[in-house]
């Protein structure tokens, strides 16, 4: 059912990037290529004495890169994004190979927008500054908004390239120094970056890189005591165990969670449109998305019609090798990933929803067909939990009232899209739903200038724009007698 028809790539091997070195650890881990499920990589598996060598090394430079010139910061930024577009193409064969996403997403989106964020937040180095504040007496009182020191990212494996960009750009831009944990299924990426930043000129220690398991190299960094933050993208249950063990320190920490989100078609919207768009909602990146329009509801006296476009929409997808640029649909991240998200399908039959296209999964590798699941109810396990995979749920409403308590009739509140041409109706609904980030007349769209996070089980703490430099920096009040 799934071709690929590539030789695999030998295996090497890669050790943790510390100091602008490669550094090999004491014990290794595989990660497979999830478009054949051969070796693809042997990862240097991090541990506490790695972790504590790394934040030693981010420590030491703290103090230098915080007091350098902002301006000097904000260029070495800007040439890190350059950098970054330089090496697209490697890039972005790194991110698709070891994930699974389409070469061609790869190539427009991960690889791109992770140079737009090194630019965007180039610009911030040089206008992050307190305020002076009248108080009573003669005296003058201002705020420095300083960076944290060190700080640490914990990142997911579905977009690591870029979702590491968005910790480390601001990080940086602030003056702090960071330690970054890649996702254990996918590091090839980001440490790929962190080697283009020391060649672009990042001094040693700024940013340094430890692979390996969430247990025991992300556990180490959560508990390090020289650690000022964690900002963390991944599962909820992972984000819950994380604010339980970095309160020992008491650090701060950004919760970037899952979701579960509703992407709401009304009769009156541009019926084509918004059937396309929900099919790209569901299906971009395998599914593998935490803001994916994975509930997708109609109103109920287009939903046949809907329905039927975007069945169609699904059947045209071309489920392939990530590294083919005519595919659409590429393998998930693991053969566990697979197993759980096959798994949601079946539970999905036995609670009496209606798979009405995909299903299939198989390999070689990770594959598994984009599938649509109909007559979907709010209480069903495929309509509550997060499935992270090609599945999309579609469900019926009568009016705006039911659309709002279907949408939040879920414990995540990440993103939602709504789709009509009245105006008045897409605010107030866009108003009602409880999520971070709503979308009228289109969906996932993303800048490194705009705030994105979530509420409720998603999370909390914001990245991109002036929002994530609040996060990687605190306030100081110093007072001056004037008489
Ligand atoms: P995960 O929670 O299993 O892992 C995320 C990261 O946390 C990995 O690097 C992992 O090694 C590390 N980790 C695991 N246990 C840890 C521990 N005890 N201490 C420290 N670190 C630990 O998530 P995943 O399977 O990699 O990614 C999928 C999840 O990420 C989905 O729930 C998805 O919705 C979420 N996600 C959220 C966003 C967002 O912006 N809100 C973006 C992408 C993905």
């Amino acid at each position: 059912m799934f071709a690929v028809a590539r030789t695999p790539d030998e295996p090497r091997r890669y050790g943790h990037w510390i100091d602008n070195e490669e550094v090999d650890g004491t014990a290794t881990f595989t990660t497979p290529d999830p478009a054949t499920g051969t070796v693809l990589a042997h990862l240097a598996r991090g541990n506490k004495s790695d972790v504590d060598r790394a934040v030693a090394s981010a420590k030491k430079a703290f103090p230098a890169w915080s007091r350098t010139d902002p301006n000097e910061r904000a260029r070495l930024l800007w040439k890190a994004g350059e950098a970054i577009l330089a090496d697209l193409d490697a890039l972005a064969r790194a991110e698709a190979i070891d994930v699974g996403k389409p070469i061609s997403n790869a190539r427009t989106i991960d690889v791109p927008r992770t140079a737009d964020t090194f630019f965007y937040f180039s610009g911030w180095a040089t206008k992050i500054h307190g305020e002076t504040i009248p108080v009573r007496g003669p005296l003058l009182t201002y705020t420095l908004r300083e960076p944290l020191g060190v700080v640490a990212a914990i990142v997911p494996w579905n977009f690591p390239l870029l979702l590491a960009a968005r910790k480390i750009a601001p990080a940086l831009a602030a003056g702090n120094t960071i330690v970054v944990k890649p996702p254990e299924e996918a590091s090839l990426s980001i440490l790929r970056l962190a080697r283009i930043l020391g060649e672009a000129g990042l001094p040693p220690g700024v940013l340094n890189v430890v692979t390996g398991f969430g247990e025991d190299a992300g556990d180490a960094l959560v508990k390090h005591p020289d650690i000022a933050k964690i900002s963390f993208t991944g599962g909820t249950d992972t984000g819950k165990l994380i604010v339980r063990n970095a309160a020992a320190t008491l650090k701060k920490v950004t919760m970037e969670l899952g979701g579960k989100s509703p992407n709401v078609i009304f009769a009156d919207a541009d019926l084509g449109a918004a059937s396309k768009a929900a099919v790209s909602a569901a299906f971009y990146n395998q599914g593998e998305l935490c803001t994916s329009g994975s509930r997708l509801l109609v109103e109920r006296r287009v939903h046949d019609e809907v329905l039927d476009s975007v069945v169609a929409g699904t059947r045209a997808l071309v489920t392939g090798d990530s590294l083919d640029p005519r595919t659409n649909v590429g393998p998930l991240v693991s053969a566990a990933h697979l197993e759980r998200v096959a798994g949601y399908v079946e539970k999905g039959q036995a609670e009496g929803a209606e798979r009405i296209a995909g299903g299939g999964h198989g390999g070689p590798g990770f594959f598994h067909e984009p599938t649509v699941f109909a007559g979907v109810r709010s209480e069903m396990a495929i309509a509550r939990e997060e499935i992270f995979g090609p599945v999309v749920s579609v469900l019926a409403f009568e009016d705006l009232e039911e659309a709002a308590a279907i949408a939040d009739a879920t414990d995540y509140g990440l993103a939602a899209g709504v789709w009509t041409r009245d105006i008045g109706k897409a605010h107030a609904l866009a108003h009602r739903i409880q999520a971070g980030t709503v979308w009228i007349n289109t969906y996932n769209r993303f800048d490194a200038a705009a705030p994105y996070g979530g509420t409720k089980q998603s999370g909390y703490g914001r990245e991109n724009g002036f929002a994530a430099i609040e996060e990687y920096t605190q306030r100081k009040t110093i007072w001056v007698a004037l008489g």
